[in-house]
């Protein structure tokens, strides 16, 4: 399939290049410590040079005039979402992603490079995404400045309560259009000045190469759908706990 398939993930609009270069470990990520602000994927592997990126997002988050930002903070604080970086993708995640990104011709056999220092994995992965959702968990490219990252994460935190990896599958290629649609308005709300002078329903369609001959008038018209906000109310409809669990895919892993 095309690019319609990594529908999960925050293209990468503009280039950025990963640096995993802490001092500590082996691979750079094992000081042990753990962050009272977010929850991890892999809490096992983390440093403070990580959680120090995400917190200056979080910092952005919490500063930012906008409720859809604070209630984003939030819900990362309340630990309704779990975040890491691209090289902690989870066996069944990789897995995911490896299928996304076809033109990478990723094999099994990468999945334990991806934390090597400097892994040409993880760098091909990050050159295609900024950010890439499944359930609740969400996993960002390193480098990112503070304010996209923030960004980044509205946008993903949006496709969990939207539980995008169903529903961006229901109806393509519209379904993905609607769920990458609310997913970058809601980033440009955060970051509008990134956004100056793009046409959105053209960056949707053109980025994940969607048909917009196959997309109804009316959906180009009013693209914009709920649930916008992370709040009490999306949360409470938001059953992550009954996600299926991801047993089915692990197998291929190594
Ligand atoms: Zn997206």
């Amino acid at each position: 399939m095309t690019r319609a398939v990594w529908i999960l993930a925050t293209c990468v609009a503009c280039a950025t290049s990963p640096t995993d270069d802490d001092a500590t470990g082996t691979d750079g990520k094992d000081d042990r410590g753990t962050s009272r602000r977010f929850v991890e994927v892999n809490p096992d592997h983390t440093n403070l040079t990580f959680r120090t990126y995400i917190h200056r997002a979080l910092d952005a988050l919490e500063t930012h005039d906008e409720e859809l930002a604070n209630l984003t903070a939030r819900s990362i604080a309340a630990g309704h979402v779990r975040i890491d970086e691209l090289a902690d993708l989870t066996c069944a995640d990789f897995e995911r992603v490896r299928r996304d990104l076809p033109d990478l011709a990723l094999t099994a056999d990468d999945y334990p490079r991806l934390r090597e220092r400097g892994s040409p994995v993880t760098k091909a992965i990050a050159e295609q995404v900024d950010g890439y959702m499944w359930s609740n968990r969400i996993y960002v490219s390193r480098s990112q400045e503070p304010l996209r990252l923030a960004a980044t994460l509205v946008h993903e935190v949006n496709h969990v309560i939207n539980r995008s990896e169903v529903g961006y599958y229901d109806n393509l290629p519209t379904s993905a259009f609607v769920h990458e649609y609310r997913a970058f308005h809601a980033e440009r709300v955060i970051d509008p000045d990134f956004y100056e002078g793009v046409n959105l329903v053209e960056h949707v369609l053109v980025n994940y190469e969607l048909d917009r001959a196959q997309v109804p008038a009316n959906v180009l018209d009013q693209p914009l759908t709920p649930r916008l906000l992370p709040d009490a109310d999306a949360w409470r409809s938001r059953r992550v706990a009954d996600d299926p669990a991801d047993d089915h895919i692990t197998a291929d892993c190594m």
